[in-house]
């Protein structure tokens, strides 16, 4: 009986999100030896341990909405802002993209990958989709057109070293603990499995109360310290940086939705055009003290970079 969005294969490595025991489905319920019980909603199951997540089973069987926003906007501003230019580029992420399937490559035949807020199609993961040897899981803590488990990455309802690779993209700057949830990456890969990392530095709050943390190069670099380093650098670069900073200057003299609306869209038309100097910038060292984001490609490992080594990763004009 096939009746969540799972694979089988895939669904035969959960695992209980509170004890981590194995689980098992009857009735439209997952539930494991020590009576945890998770429910499944159109075929999704809700994997989430409620005493370590900002979110209740509840939120998810009642569709509330949670990170992402249920049904889209349809006022004027939402027609507008789809003919608005982007003050965001992220030039790295096809490569990116690129070299993790390269690298989960070497591990497997058919990979399994986990992508940690999979709701929505993340940006580049078309080049992972093409593959068809590629078994993705995609999970996120709201509902989308891509979510095949809800789960909170504190507690990934995975058993260890279930994937050969994990995709996490603008995801841990809006998790309240994101050691934590590194520590989860690390558990569910396989030795030498590969993580794809891409985070934010210098961008305001996007996400509304979501929002907790930013990283600078070396603080990302040090939240995978139990990482080989394959590649890391800039995904967002400074020109991004004075966008995103020129735009929430302009929004923080308004205080009405309509007015945030209108300087949204004066902001977009006026600064767009910023990012296209990210091309050449995010190859120079110093802007890594003004990114608007970076990326980490890395491999499990057994050692753990010293914080004595990771200062001298410092790449910017100090
Ligand atoms: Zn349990």
């Amino acid at each position: 009986m096939d009746n969540t969005k799972i694979s089988k294969e895939l669904e035969a490595l959960l695992c209980c999100p509170v004890c981590q025991a194995a689980l098992q489905f009857s009735n439209n319920i997952y539930k494991c030896q020590n009576n945890h019980e998770f429910p499944v909603t159109s075929g999704i199951p809700i994997l989430i341990n409620e005493k370590n997540s900002i979110f209740a089973i509840e939120d998810f069987l009642k569709q509330k909405e949670t990170f992402y926003k249920l049904s889209q906007e349809k006022t004027l501003f939402a027609s507008l802002k789809k003919l608005m230019p982007d003050i965001s580029v992220n030039y790295a992420v096809e490569k990116n993209h690129e070299d993790f399937l390269q690298e989960i490559s070497k591990i497997s035949e058919a990979p399994k990958v986990l992508v940690v807020g999979g709701s929505h199609k993340g940006l580049g993961l078309d080049i992972i989709l093409q593959n068809k040897k590629v078994k993705l899981a995609e999970g996120d803590v709201s509902f989308g057109e891509r979510v095949q488990l809800i789960f909170d990455a504190h507690n990934i309802p995975f058993a260890n070293a279930s994937f050969d690779g994990v995709i996490i993209q603008a995801v841990l700057e809006h998790v309240a603990d994101p050691s934590q949830c590194v520590e989860e990456i690390y558990r569910v890969l396989k030795n030498n499995g590969v993580v794809y990392a891409s985070t934010p530095f210098m961008q305001q709050v996007h996400g509304g109360p979501y929002d907790f943390t930013r990283f600078t190069y070396l603080g990302h670099r040090r939240l995978f310290r139990k990482f080989e380093q394959i590649d890391a650098g800039i995904s967002g670069g400074p020109g991004m940086s004075l966008s995103w900073a020129y735009k929430y200057f302009l929004l923080s003299f308004v205080k009405s939705k309509l007015g945030a609306h209108l300087v949204t869209i004066f902001a977009h038309f006026t600064s767009f055009f910023w990012k296209y100097f990210d091309f050449f910038l995010r190859k120079h060292d110093r802007s890594y003290d003004a990114a608007s984001g970076f990326y980490f490609i890395g491999r499990k490992s057994n050692q753990i970079l010293a914080d004595r080594e990771l200062v001298k990763l410092y790449k910017g004009g100090f």
